[in-house]
């Protein structure tokens, strides 16, 4: 029985391999591309695995992504269909998207893009500012991250409301669903947070349409996958006032070309897909939980259904 370990990124082999060797024993960790025994593998942590990295393991038995987010492992069909896929659930994961979402839209909420513009013209400029309690953060997607955050955000006294594929029941934070709900739910927000996963169903889906719902000079938190929010409708939408600003940590091309318009827009915070990391020192333990579970017998957590795409 070992544990295959796949990723591209050099930092994760320095950090994931010791702690996984360490926690499991030197000989259960092996690390691709160099697998001396295929039938020894029974599971694997990857992220960005190559094309065929998870092919040809006669005795693998779940995949564990390290990231929370798995639309590029179902796009690329890098997990064989028959094999769980397991997503990334890290408590410090949804700390970091609780403080990301805080962050921002307390900035846009008290106007810091608009006073560093301000300040930039040296023009002390006073403006009207309303009470949070006036104010409607509404969260696209309520899972893990979204309702966490939705929840740090009610606390600071805004109104919230949150829209979901399907309708949910959470407790103190009032949630939409459906077709019919979809433009009553944009209407309502004066800040809208986008945490949605990337599915056939959600890419697209903050489009030209979407955005003129928004009450005129909403401003937007885009914090789960590009491709959902359409960047050419944004800009239109930016140009026409009728979203006031947007803050950014995903785009359609990552890393964001040097040549988008996005990254000098004055309307536009960039931030490159930092809201919330995986750190291995905690997330160690959501990989080693389902590994424990599977070798008793137990249904594991957090398997992706690869129907709905998340
Ligand atoms: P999750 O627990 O799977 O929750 C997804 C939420 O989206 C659910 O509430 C779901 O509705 C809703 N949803 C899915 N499709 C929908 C649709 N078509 N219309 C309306 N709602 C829909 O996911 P999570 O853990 O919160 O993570 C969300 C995403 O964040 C991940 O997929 C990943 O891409 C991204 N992420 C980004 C970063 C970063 O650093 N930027 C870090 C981590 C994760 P139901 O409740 O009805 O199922």
């Amino acid at each position: 029985m070992a544990i295959l370990f796949a990723s591209t990124r050099d930092e994760h082999i320095r950090t994931w391999v010791p702690a996984l060797r360490q926690a499991l024993g030197p000989r259960e960790v092996v690390v691709a591309p160099d697998i001396p025994d295929r039938r020894a593998i029974t599971h694997a942590v990857v992220w960005k695995p190559g094309r065929d990295t998870l092919a040809n393991l006669p005795n693998l038995r779940a995949v564990f992504s390290l990231g929370a987010g798995v639309d590029d492992l179902l796009a690329g069909e890098l997990v064989p269909n028959h094999i769980p896929l397991v997503r990334m659930v890290d408590p410090e994961l949804t700390r970091g998207m609780v403080e990301y979402v805080l962050l921002h839209v307390l900035y846009l909420y008290r106007q810091v893009p608009q006073y560093r513009s301000a300040q930039a013209g040296a023009k002390w400029r006073p403006l009207a500012q309303p009470r949070a309690c006036e104010q409607t953060v509404g969260f696209l997607g309520l899972g893990e991250l979204g309702l966490a955050a939705a929840r740090a955000v009610a606390k600071l006294g805004f109104g919230v409301v949150g829209f979901t594929r399907t309708p949910r029941q959470t407790n103190g934070i009032a949630c939409l669903s459906g077709a019919d709900k979809w433009p009553r739910f944009l209407a309502s927000c004066d800040i809208l947070v986008c945490l949605l996963p990337k599915t056939p169903t959600t890419l697209g889906l903050l489009d030209a349409t979407a955005l003129a719902m928004l009450p005129h000079g909403a401003n937007l938190i885009s914090a789960s996958r590009g491709g959902i929010v359409v960047e050419p409708d944004l800009l239109a939408a930016l140009a026409s006032g009728q979203l006031g600003h947007a803050v950014l940590d995903v785009f359609e091309r990552e890393p964001l070309p040097e040549d988008s318009p996005l990254w000098l827009h004055p309307n536009i915070t960039v931030t490159p897909h930092i809201a919330a990391v995986t750190y291995p020192a905690t997330a160690i333990e959501s990989v080693l939980e389902n590994l424990r579970r599977d070798r008793a017998g137990k249904p594991l957590r957090h398997v992706v259904d690869r129907a709905r795409g998340y």
